[in-house]
């Protein structure tokens, strides 16, 4: 596909949002892995996301979603279409209460160090994942006996035709490492998790602990992404 990408700057710089083209897809997967994509856009918001989307049925683009990239093999061959990548620039975190209302871009890491310094638990065995929240929610995301689904109360997802809408938890389908999101065409814009008040010295305590067993299993400075089996029902991928 060889396109001049006209439209495509033109509206990336009326959104204020960043746009690079034949940019190396190793640069945004943690398999450090990937040929290039033909235009990488860094979504700002919402009506950047609907903009872009809208331009690309236009245009016939193909399109794929990216977070944090720690779940994806891109190919040698790269990608001729568009990454919408949903990250950094997109990643506002509000709360009301114990309530978290997170942009899909805020990584986990992030979303943990945010509950930690206002001491809601929840969030200690999913901060060390190296995903954003909206890749963990699509394949409800866990860890040491924790999930995305424990912590989710609804999120909100832009349909290919920019309409939005708001689904609860109970219709996401969770399941293990899998969520309705992975059979439909929705991007997640938006999440809502609920945490409980705890203790600073106690949520910390356990972070800790669980990214230290994680660091000694794991080696975390090697490319890969993360484990590469799924678990058999009642019993673990390896010893
Ligand atoms: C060292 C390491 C350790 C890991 N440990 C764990 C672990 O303990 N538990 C675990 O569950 N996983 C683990 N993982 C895997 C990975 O971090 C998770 O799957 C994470 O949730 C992926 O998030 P991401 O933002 O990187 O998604 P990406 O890899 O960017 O995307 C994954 C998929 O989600 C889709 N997607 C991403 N964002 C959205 C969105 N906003 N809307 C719709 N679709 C979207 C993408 O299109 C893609 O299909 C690990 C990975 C690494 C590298």
């Amino acid at each position: 596909m060889m396109e001049n990408w006209q439209e495509l700057t033109a509206l990336c710089e009326t959104c204020g949002c960043s746009v690079r083209y034949a940019e190396p897809l190793r640069n945004h997967t943690t398999f450090r892995i990937g040929g290039n994509c033909g235009a990488f856009v860094s979504i700002n918001s919402i009506e950047t996301l609907r903009r872009v989307l809208a331009l690309c049925r236009e245009k016939q683009y193909p399109y794929l979603v990216l977070g944090n990239g720690s779940n994806v093999l891109a190919a040698d061959s790269g990608y001729a279409g568009v990454i919408l990548h949903l990250g950094h620039d997109f990643s506002g975190i509000q709360q009301k209460g114990s309530e978290l209302f997170c942009e899909s871009g805020a990584t986990l890491a992030r979303i943990g160090k945010y509950a930690l310094e206002e001491s809601l638990t929840g969030m200690e065995c999913l901060a060390g994942i190296p995903g954003t929240v909206g890749g963990a929610l699509y394949m409800n995301a866990g860890a040491y006996g924790g999930e995305m689904a424990d912590v989710v109360v609804s999120a909100s997802y832009m349909l290919p035709d920019g309409t939005i809408t708001e689904i609860p938890r109970e219709k996401m389908e969770l399941g293990y490492r899998r969520s309705i999101f992975r059979e439909m065409d929705g991007i997640i814009v938006g999440i809502t998790l609920r945490l409980q008040p705890g203790n600073y010295g106690e949520i910390k305590a356990e972070m800790d602990t669980l990214m230290g067993r994680r660091r000694a299993k794991q080696p975390l400075e090697l490319p890969s992404a993360g484990s590469t089996f799924q678990r058999p029902v009642g019993n673990y991928a390896s010893f």
